[in-house]
């Protein structure tokens, strides 16, 4: 399901956007709450956070966090 390559930002273009993406944890095109995904890298010792919309199926982010 999530072999898709994970690019950061995919509406980084629309400055607007991008103020929304720092800021919001809904969706910048239809304002539903974004739902986050953590899925935790063992070997890597990293927790990466997805956010995306349910509605669009828009990823707006991706971070990844280090555990020590
Ligand atoms: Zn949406």
């Amino acid at each position: 399901m999530e072999a898709k390559k994970i690019s950061y930002f995919e509406n980084v273009n629309h400055p607007v956007h991008r103020e929304f993406i720092d800021s919001q944890e809904h969706c910048v095109l239809c304002g539903t709450v974004l739902k986050l995904n953590h899925t935790a890298d063992q070997e890597e010792k990293t927790i990466k956070e997805e956010a995306y919309c349910p509605q669009c199926t828009l990823r707006t982010r991706a971070k990844i966090y280090l555990l020590n």
